[in-house]
């Protein structure tokens, strides 16, 4: 049996939900071209909120459930020696979270499972996810992404994207008690549908707000524009924005450094940020604080993905912001507190973060999942 043969096996067996179709999800993304002119794209100033948004905390249900959080680590990545990404970081913020006992009864942390096949190929194209299950990538697409792939980095990327689906299943069954969800991996933004690059490999949120469409129409209805993804990583989610630039179900909002990668490969998301070098709480959180009630008026979302990078920390290598641990919680609440105020699910990913040593991105990384289980669950 072909490792891809393989794969295909094992996710199909791990996976608890069903997968629609491959031909269905194709069509899928192919029906939604047009893009509607209610729908804005901006690059300059943030909006004026056309009203007051009230983020007054709805009162959560006092059986909110533990906030179920995903983990991948334990599909082991070898990566060369020396390599410069730091793998060991998820592993890490899974480790700080269990140790915590404030989070006793508040947070459930369980193995990602992988995402089937189907699900990975209603977003990538079938040559690449071949090569990848294959680990026969060309050297040029080995280099974008950063790293070999390896049986166990195909195992990871299976989990990374099947950790965000199975979230975004745990919010959108009918009847369920989560309101939010969560993945100590994904937010792998970078992935094009037929290209990797920058460490991501396949684009987990994109796969899981195709599976929400397909799989959960009911829960979307009632908007034009019933997905709304926050990307505030400190790099453009390009790799989302191709993904979906013809899709009219799905508002994509990245807020990035201007200066920083992708250099070469940006693409328009609905809406960008640019944030200018050294960019500080103060900055940060201005644009957070007028974009996020902007999003919520303006495409009222049923289901909002929030890519949580925390590489906008002034400690990070490769970030070239200047917010501090502090101002990156109250960045995160204005997420949360703006989801619960409005009643819409919410699924929460990784994202960069990259100091070194990578403890202070571990502990901006535990602070999002952390404040997330003190707001969601229970107790
Ligand atoms: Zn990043």
């Amino acid at each position: 049996m072909t490792l891809g043969a393989a794969l295909a096996t094992a996710s199909s067996v791990a996976s608890r939900f069903a997968s629609a179709s491959r031909a269905s999800l194709r069509v899928l993304m192919r029906s939604s071209s047009l893009r509607g002119g209610g729908v804005r794209r901006s690059f300059v100033a943030p909006p004026a909120p056309r009203r007051s948004f009230s983020t007054a905390a709805r009162a959560l249900a006092s059986t909110a459930p533990p906030l179920r959080t995903y983990h991948a680590d334990w599909a082991e990545v070898i990566l060369p020696d020396g390599h410069r990404f730091p793998m060991e970081k998820y592993r890490a913020t899974r480790l700080a979270l269990e140790a915590d006992g404030s989070l006793r009864g508040k947070m459930e942390i369980v193995p990602s499972p992988l995402a089937t096949i189907d699900q990975v190929l209603a977003v990538h194209d079938p040559g690449y996810v071949q090569r990848v299950l294959d680990c026969a990538l060309t050297p040029a697409e080995t280099r974008a992404i950063g790293f070999p792939m390896h049986p166990s980095s195909v195992t990871r990327s299976l989990a990374s994207t099947g950790g965000t689906v199975a979230a975004t299943r745990d919010v959108l069954t009918p009847g369920t008690p989560h309101r939010c969800a969560a993945q100590i991996a994904g937010g792998t933004h970078h992935a094009f549908a037929d290209a990797g690059e920058g460490f991501c490999v396949f684009n987990d949120i994109a796969c899981a707000a195709v599976y929400a469409m397909e799989t959960f129409p009911e829960r979307l209805r009632g908007s034009e524009t019933p997905i709304l993804i926050i990307d505030l990583d400190v790099h453009q989610g390009n790799g989302t924005a191709k993904i979906f630039e013809d899709e009219t179900r799905v508002v994509t909002f990245s807020a990035h450094g201007e200066k920083n990668y992708p250099w070469r490969t940006k693409q328009r998301s609905t809406h960008d940020v640019d944030l200018p070098d050294g960019a500080d709480d103060a900055t940060c959180l201005r644009v957070v604080n007028e974009w996020v009630p902007f999003l919520f008026e303006t495409y009222r979302p049923r289901l909002v993905f929030f890519q949580a990078g925390v590489d906008a920390l002034r400690e990070d290598s490769f970030g070239r912001l200047g917010m501090t641990r502090a101002g990156m919680l109250r960045r995160n609440h204005v997420v949360y507190d703006a989801c619960v105020a409005a009643d819409v699910p919410l699924v929460i990913t990784m994202g960069g973060g990259y100091s070194r040593p990578f403890d202070a991105s571990v502990a901006a990384h535990a602070d999002v999942f952390r404040s997330a289980a003190y707001r969601f669950a229970a107790g």
